[in-house]
């Protein structure tokens, strides 16, 4: 029955995890030149089943920090790894940024994914260029608010998702120099649609990814010191945002199928969909779930079968795939496990899945956010 959950294989989603550290897939060939994103989901993956310290060995996590270091450039940021050349999205609606970009360019959201996954393998921040990042993120802004994934020079295309980017980055460091905080605001402010979610510019057709990053760059740039006193989130729009976040579940039928209604209601019912009118996808449970956290509205989702399609999603040979029987892959491995960690049944006749608690903000588990701090406090890092 399609109705009923899967049971959840932590130990086979471990393994395929760590496989894929060890080799990506050929699947994940096409994102080689962006290592450091696909390694913070794989890394940020183990983190939540409880099996970063457990299934990997120290020399790798070590070897895996001395790689990341090697990405950060002499004068500031991160790039995604050695290789230069284009890549495409795991998915291709997700908010994973999708630049051509040199391996001598230091990239915002590959800066982004290295403190995170520095902060999940527990890394000591001394060699973090901090100066040189505020810099860099400086550098990404655009006259009109928006960031650029490389320097503005470079003339790649900007958009919120990057905004989120610069923002848990100054967040994290605590030093906001790197963000023109009324710009920022008043450009994501823009990228609100009619319908009540975002887009990813301004004129774009509201989107769960890009509602997610506009919403944590919203949320962040409200606790900025420049910013103008505001509120968060903005009562004008918030009803009208968690309405249009809540009406991306796809709700799943109880009668009898129309023909061709099995894997629009059954299949994919109770998971979430990105846009009006798509079909459910994994990730959208924590893209649109994630949001509604971020607006305290995530009482709101009907979790059971929102976690019942999740597992459904489940692969025999480990991972989550974006549907039910689709290919697992590390992205939407993260993002499932993501918002099943977020979107807890209250039900008492669920079983606990055991999960990492998350920080929806910051898109990581909160231990690696408290190290972060931590190292933030060691090294003086305070305005
Ligand atoms: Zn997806």
């Amino acid at each position: 029955m399609a109705s009923q959950g899967s049971t959840y294989k932590p130990k086979k989603h471990a393994a395929f995890l760590v496989r894929c550290l060890r080799g990506m897939p050929p699947s994940a060939i096409s994102l080689d030149s962006n290592r450091m994103t696909l390694a913070y989901f794989l890394v940020a993956s183990l983190d939540l089943i409880g099996a970063l310290f457990t299934d990997t060995k120290e020399s790798d996590r070590n070897e895996w920090i001395e790689w990341v270091w090697d990405q950060q450039l002499p004068a500031g940021g991160f790039r995604g790894s050695p290789f230069s050349g284009p890549f495409d999205d795991a998915c291709s609606s997700s908010t994973a940024p999708s630049p051509t970009h040199s391996s001598s360019q230091a990239h915002l959201a590959s800066s982004y994914t290295a403190l995170l996954l520095l902060s999940l393998l527990r890394a000591p921040m001394d060699r973090l260029n901090r100066p040189g990042l505020i810099s860099f993120v400086k550098s990404c802004q655009l006259s009109i608010g928006s960031f650029s994934p490389l320097r503005i020079e470079m003339n790649a295309e900007d958009d919120v998702r990057m905004v989120l980017c610069a923002c848990v980055i100054s967040d994290l460091l605590g030093d906001w120099r790197g963000v023109d905080v009324v710009r920022a605001t008043t450009f994501v402010e823009r990228c609100l649609t009619y319908e009540g979610g975002y887009g990813q510019r301004p004129g774009q057709e509201a989107q769960g990814g890009t509602t997610y990053c506009s919403l944590v760059s919203l949320l962040l740039l409200s606790t900025a010191p420049s910013s103008s006193p505001s509120t968060f989130p903005p009562p004008s729009t918030s009803r009208k945002t968690i309405s249009w976040c809540l009406h991306r579940q796809i709700p799943q039928f109880t009668i009898p199928p129309l023909p061709d209604a099995d894997e629009v209601g059954e299949v994919r019912g109770g998971g979430f969909q990105g846009r009006t009118g798509k079909k459910g996808d994994a990730c959208y449970s924590f893209w649109v779930g994630g949001a509604l956290c971020v607006l305290g509205a995530s009482n709101l989702v009907s979790t059971s079968p929102n976690r019942a399609f999740i597992l459904r999603c489940q692969s025999p040979v480990g991972g989550f795939a974006k549907a039910p029987g689709e290919r697992p892959d590390p992205f939407h491995t993260y993002t499932s496990l993501a918002a099943l960690s977020l979107l807890k049944s209250s039900s008492e006749e669920e079983e606990d899945l055991g999960l990492g608690e998350m920080d929806p903000v910051r898109n990581v588990g909160v231990g690696a956010v408290e190290w972060f701090e931590k190292e933030r406090e060691r090294l003086g890092w305070v305005l």
